[in-house]
């Protein structure tokens, strides 16, 4: 993979359209996240925390690490005091712990709630119907150590791009229903991350101001 000219690529390609590019460098080492980086690359993603700490102490301090994947409450310590964006905030154990941990280090930290989107069942996600409950409770609007700016979600891995478009779509409205929605003042709608090496086409033409993008810079993972 010729990474530097992939991370070029992307950026043409997204900057005009307004959307970031979280280079997600999971199994990846160092030496190509370097190479990311070297091409001007600075936000990255990766969705197991042991990863994300012993990479992030392995780059310069200007990187932006996001958590990607699925977090459990009791491994938000570990990355409290550096993470830039919590992609997959699912429930509200897991906010109460952000803001517990984001208190011990005198950090807001930034959120997305992750919605499930998909015709596949997998564990993650918020329904919508939660997450129109979530954002609506008392508990959530008094964190002061929580900030979410947004939302996330995962299309079905298909090739039918009709419904992955739809999928998107469906994830947008639920963005745009909460924007125009009377929100406490750390709820704010300004990114919404969709779309990954197979489909950000798609999710760019339908709103995306985030993809999260492994494979098509840095090669297919084992
Ligand atoms: C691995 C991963 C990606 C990137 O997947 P690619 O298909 O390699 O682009 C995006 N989002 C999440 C949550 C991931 O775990």
């Amino acid at each position: 993979m010729d990474i530097k000219n992939n991370i070029k690529q992307f950026h043409d390609y997204l900057n005009p359209n307004s959307c970031g590019l979280v280079a997600v460098s999971k199994t990846k080492p160092i030496s190509l996240i370097r190479e990311a980086y070297d091409a001007g690359q600075r936000l990255f993603g990766e969705n197991k925390v042991q990863e994300l700490v012993e990479k992030s102490t392995q780059l310069p301090d200007d990187v932006e690490w996001h958590m990607i994947g699925h977090l459990q409450s009791n491994k938000v310590k570990y990355i409290a005091r550096f993470v830039s964006l919590i992609h997959a905030a699912d429930s509200l154990k897991l906010l109460k712990e952000i803001n517990k941990q984001g208190k011990k280090v005198g950090r807001v930290i930034h959120c997305l709630l992750q919605v499930h989107i998909a015709q596949e069942d997998t564990k993650f996600g918020l329904s919508p119907q939660e997450l129109m409950e979530l954002v609506g409770l008392p508990a959530v609007a008094e964190m002061t150590h929580v900030k979410i700016l947004g939302l996330m979600g995962m299309a079905t891995n298909t090739p039918n791009e009709d419904q992955v478009r739809e999928e998107f779509k469906g994830l947008k409205v639920l963005f745009d229903q909460i924007s125009a929605s009377a929100t406490p003042s750390n709820i704010e709608m300004k990114e919404l991350s969709m779309g990954m090496s197979g489909d950000y086409p798609i999710a760019v033409q339908e709103g995306s101001t985030l993809v999260r993008v492994g494979s098509a810079i840095f090669g297919a993972r084992n």
